[in-house]
């Protein structure tokens, strides 16, 4: 099971597990916790701007989330449709029914009936920072923390992670390619993203699921961000984003770390 904030989510951090582990037989559980309204509207309109129908953004993402879960081949799809918060500090983060607005304990009890229905025994969501900083990522980490206390079933609980040294390559080849690098509007206050390589305690090989996951980001083509991965093309995505890498921070099999497999000591 993984548990994402905002429908496109799944594709970069965890469309290559995603696929792998489908293409192996097991159960795979997407939980989307927002509909994505304040993404990019059709034609790339932004949030706030004229011409940017909430509602219309909804329904194209819903349609994008659809095609992404075919090509991960992810068994079933879940979305609990809390309203996407927007960044930090946006007014839609205090909108009635916003993720961000929404008590942990009152999401977390929907996130936990889930897990009791599949009773997974991987779970894979973000760090405490929500990898970036973004508020219905935090809110994701939060939610799936307390569900995975509440129900106390997966084995395995992973965060998401990318190697501090991956973020240097990216910007030389982006260079390389041409594009522009977006500069962050606050670079001395983001958090260093990422992590050195000996507190990852988790690196799975997906590059023979490049083409599923590049398929599942192409899905998702109505969002900015994604269109500059995109500009990238499938064999160079996939060289750069083909190994997934994860924390483990909960763990009842004993496995050794570092490992290759999120189900290690469960087969
Ligand atoms: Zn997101």
């Amino acid at each position: 099971m993984a548990v994402h904030a905002h429908p496109d989510d799944e594709a970069t951090s965890t469309g290559g597990i995603l696929a792998r582990y489908a293409a192996e037989g097991v159960t795979t559980v997407l939980v989307t916790c927002t509909d994505g309204r304040c993404g990019d509207g059709p034609g790339g309109v932004k949030p706030g701007d004229d011409g940017h129908d909430p509602q219309a953004v909804v329904a194209m993402r819903q349609a994008e989330l659809a095609a992404s879960c075919e090509a991960l081949k992810v068994t079933h799809l879940e979305t609990l449709d809390y309203a996407d918060s927007g960044m930090m500090g946006w007014a839609t983060n205090d909108a009635p029914g916003a993720f961000w607005n929404t008590p942990v304990a009152e999401a977390a009890d929907r996130l936990a009936e889930l897990i009791r229905r599949y009773r997974p025994d991987v779970v894979v969501t973000y760090d405490e920072n929500g990898f970036y900083g973004h508020p219905d990522h935090i809110q994701a980490h939060r939610i799936t923390m307390a569900a995975v206390e509440r129900t106390g079933i997966p084995a395995k609980v992973y965060w998401t992670t990318v190697p501090q040294r991956a973020f240097q390559e990216f910007g030389k080849v982006m260079q390389e390619i041409g594009v522009e690098f977006p500069e962050p509007d606050a670079a001395d206050e983001m958090p260093a993203l990422g992590l050195p390589d000996d507190e990852i305690t988790t690196w799975v090989d997906t590059r023979a699921q490049g083409g599923q996951k590049f398929a599942s980001l192409a899905a998702h083509a109505s969002q900015a961000e994604n269109i500059f991965f995109l500009r990238l093309g499938e064999e160079r995505f996939t060289e750069l984003m083909g190994m997934e890498t994860f924390v483990r921070v909960r763990d009842s099999t004993g496995a050794p770390t570092p490992e290759d497999d999120l189900f290690a000591g469960l087969r």
